[in-house]
């Protein structure tokens, strides 16, 4: 009897080594955004580069983790890499508002202390990734919106710009075509109500698992194209477009950011792990399949685990988005396939 019970312990630690030496001792995932991106309107060049932006965004986050850096810093590294790249709805190159300035939103939060930090609304704010950190690490607050935001950004020292530094060419030509459907179809072109077909999102985001198992999320978005009134999508939201803790996952968000607000989405994904002991794949599909495809909210979301499990799902054409982890597994990709 005893050398059974022996057995049985010795093959209950075998099985436990065995599925924790699987779990990877970092993981990072990326998007660059969900939305309708036709295969025929992207030639083999525009692929390319979208792709390479990836790529680069991927390397930073990996370069902070492998040498033991914390998740903070890896969703800082990728994410101010795709705010400069002028193909992604962040930073420069952002979808345009009605007026056809920018107007950014940005958060962070982070799972190891439950703290997050987020900016909406701004127009001067360089890298507004940068400032919804600040926010979570110098100051008391959670979000800061518009001028009051910009003051604080400066006050800490980070770089500001003139508005006419995000406005691409591209950007304006979209948000001249936006208008003219809007125009054409007669209806109210308020973001939230009103999605002109063909028109994607792009916001940019990631989600990190560290060496020391500490988690984070990041999301940072022009929002959405003609958007006025200062409307505030999902991205800046916690719980909504980010959210992150040690015990769940880190979720960050994109696509049609009033639905992700009206549902809770990234903290309902990480209250089901907490509440339903569901994986976090089911979970995940859930959301999105099925909660939110059947109200016509369009869009996706990557996550990690505290497993170093990943999802990223998304009911839209595509979703730009890449992850790797420790266990040399990488991938990019933009479409189903
Ligand atoms: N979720 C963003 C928003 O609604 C848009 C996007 O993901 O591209 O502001």
């Amino acid at each position: 009897m005893r050398f059974f019970y022996f057995l049985i312990t010795l093959l209950l630690t075998m099985a436990a080594t065995l599925i924790w030496q699987d779990k990877p001792e970092y993981v990072f995932a990326i998007h660059g955004g969900a939305g309708a991106m036709s295969r025929d309107k992207m030639t083999p060049e525009l692929e390319a580069q979208y792709r390479a932006g990836l790529e680069e965004a991927l390397s930073a986050g990996e370069t902070v983790l492998k040498s033991g850096g914390s998740a903070e810093d890896a969703v800082i590294a990728a994410i101010t890499l795709l705010e400069d790249n002028p193909l992604f709805n962040a930073g420069k190159g952002a979808v345009l508002t009605n007026a056809g300035t920018a107007e950014l939103d940005a958060s962070i939060m982070s799972g190891r202390t439950g703290l997050a930090g987020a900016i909406a609304g701004v127009k001067t704010i360089r890298n507004p990734i940068l400032a919804a950190r600040l926010v979570m690490d110098s100051s008391e607050h959670v979000m800061l919106t518009g001028k009051g935001a910009e003051t604080f950004a400066s006050s800490h020292g980070l770089k500001t710009v003139k508005n006419s530094y995000f406005i691409t060419p591209q950007r304006q030509e979209q948000l001249r075509k936006v208008k003219e459907e809007e125009k054409a179809s007669g209806k109210h072109a308020d973001a939230g109500q009103y999605d002109p077909s063909g028109k994607k999102f792009g916001t940019v985001g990631a989600v990190a698992l560290d060496r020391n198992g500490n988690l984070a999320a990041g999301t940072s978005t022009g929002g959405m194209t003609n958007k006025r009134y200062g409307r505030v999508g999902d991205a800046p939201i916690i719980g909504a477009g980010t959210y992150a803790n040690n015990n769940t996952c880190a979720v960050s968000c994109t696509g049609h950011g009033e639905y992700f607000i009206r549902n809770v989405v990234a903290y309902d994904l990480a209250a089901m792990l907490e509440y339903t002991g569901k994986t976090l794949e089911d979970a995940a599909n859930q959301i999105i399949f099925k909660k939110l495809k059947t109200i016509g909210g369009e869009g996706g979301l990557i996550a990690v685990d505290k497993q170093g499990n990943v999802a990223m799902p998304f009911n839209s054409e595509g979703m730009y988005r890449g992850y790797l982890n420790s266990k040399g597994e990488r991938m990019v990709a933009i479409y189903k396939d």
